[in-house]
């Protein structure tokens, strides 16, 4: 290939191929694929307007810019991708159960709870953990582990409930930010002397986000003043209906500190679960799951607790939990006690990691510490580039039309801040009153009074929505967080603006509508039989014009004979033209020969529907 010079730089270009690149790849690892100096490639974009240096990482759009430039198609690789792919070259599949239906076996259900502050959540989780340990005969001193497992009875079945140690949502939603869906059922915790709070609704907005069922504690029954029944009205609001009132969510009565009501609430996870939930895992495969918690002790180095998700964890085997990596040493569950091995949904503690990982890292288990150290340090040695890569830009209103257009993307997903809760509700209905049709989906996934925070942007990240405040402001590191990982947050002091700029993207956001247009009419007076040709309608055009080339049907008394068809001929005395107007005679040629005189040739043309 020819040498151009592209501001004075000599460099060979590429034609067209495809050059893999990691987000956050710097120039000098673009100069290694394609065999340049990276120097000249510096060159390159400092002659597009960009300065960067040859190590610097630089973000998608620069990559592909550069690629363009010199005529390479640069696909940029998600660090998610990424991962599947270092893994698969070690023939290791994440996230997928191996074998067959025939292996999975059904596993507890991971349970987090959730709610308003000073509801009682930390209290219930200790209510449940004590419950329990009174009904096993083995003491020990319970701590803190971020998750423990309890025991229940149900219909006579001993069934096995893990509790995520840490309430509240931040914690879940940041999890579910990383890609780590590690809870299946959300306990909402509402005491019955306060009634439903905004941190209750926030919570029900994270777990419906993620699809996840809910069983309601009413909380403090004990108390004076406590009112079960106003909890369970106010929540029907949000869609979560009691069954005694018709709907499909459990209620239990509980109260945390008097320990009543655990039985029943422990019961209804399960029935739930059971319902709604097709809970099953292999236990017999290498182990993976996630890691929830993680810290260093002096004494006994990192410590991780993970959550088994497939697989059984024995001591004894080579793991790698992010970046870290090493042999299970010993593992200890929530009693501080030894166990030899982790079924699905079990969380334990294991020593004997090299590192400390990160709450939502995902752990699994390899043949042999050469592999695990393989991957940790490939993941390590990934990591560090992508830490100074800007992310990927989120959905933005902006670019819903494209992302449309692609298919990408049929629903529009909100979370709505605002000052005052009268201006959320308001603002909220008057966006759902948009008329978009069926086509597309606005769908309000989050909403609360007061600043935009990290929460927010979190919930934004985890569902790809679109953050709206009204009249409020990020608060503290949540815009630093926002447009880092390039969340779309829009800022409005008007309603009508909100709406007008929403419903504007939202019918960008629309696949064309056709509607079909009548052209014109003719009458068949005769008919004519050509050679090769078949039947000509010899006709009056009654309506319009009849154009060559455009759709015709064929209609007899009224009745649609043919659909479909094309104005393949259009002659007037011997000669071909393109149109004829009412009121002329001509001969039309449909392609169909069952035509008879008096029957009506209609033509039409499909045309896009502008929006109202
Ligand atoms: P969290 O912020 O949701 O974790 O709430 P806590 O568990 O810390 O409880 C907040 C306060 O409510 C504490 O003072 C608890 O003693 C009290 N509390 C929690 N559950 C009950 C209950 O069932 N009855 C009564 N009377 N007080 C409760």
């Amino acid at each position: 290939m020819q040498a151009p010079a592209i501001g004075g730089v000599q460099i060979p270009r590429g034609n067209g191929q495809v050059i893999r690149l990691s987000r956050g790849a710097s120039l000098t690892d673009f100069a290694d694929k394609i065999g340049v100096n990276p120097a000249s490639l510096v060159q390159v974009l400092f002659h597009l307007g960009e300065m960067v240096t040859a190590t610097q990482s630089v973000n998608d759009e620069t990559l592909q810019l550069l690629g363009a430039e010199l005529n390479y198609s640069v696909q940029v690789v998600s660090p998610e991708e990424e991962d599947r792919e270092l893994l698969e070259s070690f023939h290791i599949e994440f996230g997928e159960d191996e074998g067959a239906e025939s292996d999975l076996q059904p596993r507890p259900p991971v349970v987090t709870v959730m709610g308003h502050v000073d509801h009682g959540k930390t209290k219930l989780l200790d209510a449940i953990r004590h419950t329990n340990m009174v009904a096993r005969e083995a003491g020990g001193i319970t701590q803190h582990i971020g998750a423990y497992q309890v025991t229940t009875e149900v219909d006579g079945d001993e069934r096995k409930i893990t509790f995520i140690d840490t309430p509240g949502h931040e914690a879940f939603t940041a999890m579910r930010a990383r890609g780590a869906e590690t809870t299946d059922l959300v306990v909402l915790v509402v005491a019955a002397d306060d009634g439903v709070k905004p941190q209750t609704t926030e919570a029900l907005n994270h777990a419906q986000a993620a699809g996840v069922p809910i069983v309601v504690a009413v909380n403090k029954v004990d108390k004076e003043g406590a009112d079960p029944q106003r909890v369970r009205s106010q929540l029907t609001e949000y869609g979560l209906v009691a069954e005694e009132f018709g709907g499909e969510t459990l209620f239990v009565n509980v109260s945390a500190t008097q320990r009543t009501g655990i039985d029943g609430l422990l019961e209804a996870v399960v029935l739930t679960a059971d319902a709604e939930l097709d809970l099953r895992a292999n236990p017999s495969q290498e182990a993976q799951g996630v890691a929830i918690e993680a810290h260093l002790d002096r004494g006994r180095g990192p410590v991780a607790t993970v959550l088994v998700q497939r697989g059984t964890l024995h001591v004894g085997e080579s793991i790698v939990c992010g970046e870290a990596f090493g042999r299970v040493r010993a593992m200890l569950d929530e009693n501080g006690e030894q166990v030899p091995d982790a079924p699905p949904s079990r969380p334990v503690q294991v020593l004997g990691l090299t590192a400390v990982p990160g709450a939502g890292d995902n752990f699994l288990v390899v043949t042999d510490d050469r592999v695990a150290r393989q991957i940790a340090e490939r993941r390590e040695a990934r990591e560090r580039s992508a830490q100074f890569a800007q992310r990927r830009p989120r959905v933005t209103l902006e670019d819903l039309e494209s992302a449309l257009r692609s298919g990408e993307r049929e629903e529009l997903r909100l979370i709505i801040k605002g000052d005052v809760s009268g201006s959320v509700e308001a603002l909220e209905d008057a966006l759902l009153k948009i008329d978009v049709g069926e086509d597309v989906l606005l769908r309000v996934i989050g909403r609360g009074v007061g600043a935009i925070t990290q929460d927010d942007v979190n919930l934004a990240i985890a569902s790809d929505a679109v953050i709206v405040g009204f009249n409020v402001r990020p608060a503290g590191r949540a815009g630093e967080l926002a447009q880092r990982e390039g969340v779309d947050i829009r800022y409005y002091s008007v309603i009508y603006q909100a709406i007008d700029e929403i419903e504007a993207a939202l019918k960008g956001m629309l696949k064309p509508e056709f509607e079909e247009a009548q052209l014109g009419s003719a009458e068949i007076r005769e008919v004519f039989r050509v050679p090769r040709a078949g039947n000509i309608a010899g006709s009056l055009v009654r309506s319009g014009t009849i154009t060559r080339g455009s759709k015709a049907r064929l209609i007899r008394d009224g009745v649609v004979v043919s659909d479909n068809l094309t104005v393949e001929s259009l002659r007037r005395f011997k000669e071909d033209v393109t149109e004829v107007r009412d009121g002329y005679e001509c001969g039309i040629g449909i392609g169909y020969n069952d035509i008879k005189v008096g029957d009506v040739i209609e033509t039409f043309e499909m045309r896009e529907k502008p929006r109202t």
